[in-house]
């Protein structure tokens, strides 16, 4: 395969494919956030992982990445995942289990989930989205949406809520292959429906509830959006109207993203996303993770010091361990491969003080720089060919070991070589060698939203500069100008500060 294409799975074709970007040089990838009624296994970190992979090896290719990743916090059913919309609000659900009394109310309860899922995030080294949208800020875009297709005759209004026509969207089942109508009807009869609904397989796009724990007024009265019509609007709202990736777990193939694209085309008429990526399930020790069987394990289960009643695992060792298996490979997680991974970690350590160290050596040959090149292209190669983790991994820690074995032959140019080595392989894998609590103790500032798009923005505009489109680069400037930021440029790159108000 050539050396410069990212290629992936696409699910909508069924099979792997260079992304082939709609601009030049600009990924637009959105990939489906986690409903905070819990906290979050680590099945989802899996899948929010492939995200953070995707994005670095974007990155490592040069290109600009504008990655939105979302929070749902409303509208997401007991029983959604036969696209019938009933069942019972997840996050009222919560909110009334042993677990939910000792919030006041369900947003109290959905701040505290996000909040620990941000922490999960910042431990297991996870790149920060341009944006993080809540659907409970989205309500109004939501609404428009859902009117708009209304106005077009694609969706219709029952008693209950707003229903998506899906006889007026031939391609429904494009993605899932789920096109067997008899099959579905089945599966949703078993299920509480409403008794107006054109077609079984219709999908709600509002329900009206004037008893739900969280209500918004609309033109057909008090209720709530139906799960999938979030992330239509979201990705329309910050990416635009088509993008180049949709990623999510396997679990929303059917029907959350096959929903989005039904909602998503009916409103553009244009392809919503070129490529869909999905990440399997996770088993633990060949096991379903289940909570009854013991096996249900989350981040903080597993990297909290056993005082708190967590098992002490090291953030690196789990993140490694979670990603030593290809995305879109069956996984088991299992306590040896946590043990593995930890030596690893523990390796890429050690060959980044060897490298420290010998920076200070005397001068001489660079006796690895070659070899170190050469896997430094195989690393890359590998996360360019459908995100191969485990040949990326494997040839990030034959570096190590190289470096390892320098010995004598440890001189400053050696050095210099090994570092660019650890570092690439730090970037594109996520694994940091210094300890990131002690060297980061500002990074729970980093989730402030305004600060990563001004970052983000920053990047942008560095790239732009490079390239030479300075249009571009004033154009960024004037953006960021709006936002209230004033960028000073130095010698040493680009600074920026909140304009203080006169
Ligand atoms: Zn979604």
């Amino acid at each position: 395969m050539s050396n410069d294409k990212l290629s992936l799975f696409n699910t909508l074709t069924g099979s792997v494919e260079p992304v082939r970007t709609i601009e030049d040089g600009k990924l637009r990838f959105y990939s489906c956030g986690p409903t905070v009624y819990s906290y979050a296994h680590i099945g989802n970190f899996r899948s929010f992982l492939t995200a953070d992979l995707i994005v670095r090896t974007a990155r490592a290719l040069g290109w600009e990445v504008d990655y939105v990743t979302n929070v749902t916090d409303v509208g997401h059913l007991t029983d959604d995942d036969l696209a019938d919309a009933s069942g019972e609000d997840r996050m009222a659900k919560a909110l009334k289990s042993d677990e939910g009394r000792r919030f006041a109310n369900v947003y109290d309860l959905a701040r505290y989930y996000t909040e620990v899922l941000l922490d999960d995030w910042h431990s297991l080294n996870l790149i920060e989205p341009t944006v993080r949208p809540r659907a409970t800020e989205h309500i109004r875009q939501q609404i428009e949406a859902v009117e708009h297709l209304v106005e077009q005759g694609i969706a219709y209004e029952t008693e209950k809520g707003v229903y998506f026509d899906i006889s007026r969207f031939p391609d429904y089942g494009k993605l899932s292959g789920n096109r067997d109508a008899e099959n579905l009807e089945q599966a949703v009869r078993d299920v509480v429906q409403d008794e107006e609904k054109r077609n079984a397989r219709d999908f709600a796009l509002w329900k009206k509830d004037p008893g739900h724990l969280m209500q918004w007024y609309s033109p057909w009265g008090w209720g709530f959006p139906g799960w999938h019509i979030e992330c239509s609007v979201m990705s329309m709202e910050y990416l635009g109207e088509q993008i180049d990736i949709h990623a999510g777990g396997e679990d929303l193939i059917f029907p959350h993203h096959e929903c989005e694209i039904a909602q998503s085309e009916s409103i553009s008429r244009k392809t919503f996303a070129n490529h869909w990526v999905h990440t399997r399930f996770l088993q633990v020790e060949g096991e379903k993770m289940s909570k009854s069987k013991g096996n249900f394990f989350t981040v903080r289960d597993l990297i909290a010091t056993p005082d708190e009643g967590g098992r002490g695992v090291d953030p690196m060792a789990l993140r490694l361990a979670l990603i030593s298996g290809q995305y879109r490979k069956p996984y088991n997680f299992t306590f040896e491969t946590l043990k593995a991974s930890m030596k690893h970690v523990e390796r890429l350590r050690s060959a980044f003080e060897t490298a420290r160290g010998g920076l200070d050596a005397a001068d001489g040959p660079d006796r690895v720089g070659d070899r170190l090149a050469d896997l430094r292209s195989s690393m890359l190669a590998a996360m360019l060919d459908d995100l191969n983790t485990p040949s990326a991994i494997a040839a990030a820690i034959e570096g190590a070991k190289l470096i390892q074995g320098l010995g004598e032959n440890l001189n400053a140019s050696s050095a210099r070589s090994a570092l660019d080595f650890l570092q690439s392989a730090s970037s594109l894998l996520g694994i940091p060698y210094h300890d990131q609590e002690a060297e980061d103790p500002s990074a729970s500032a980093s989730h402030d939203p305004l600060e990563t798009r001004v970052e983000e923005l920053l990047r942008q505009r560095a790239t732009a500069r490079e390239s030479k489109d300075f249009e571009r680069a004033d154009q960024i400037r004037e953006e960021l100008d709006e936002m209230g930021i004033e960028v000073m440029d130095g010698p040493g790159g680009s600074s920026w500060r909140r304009k203080t108000e006169i």
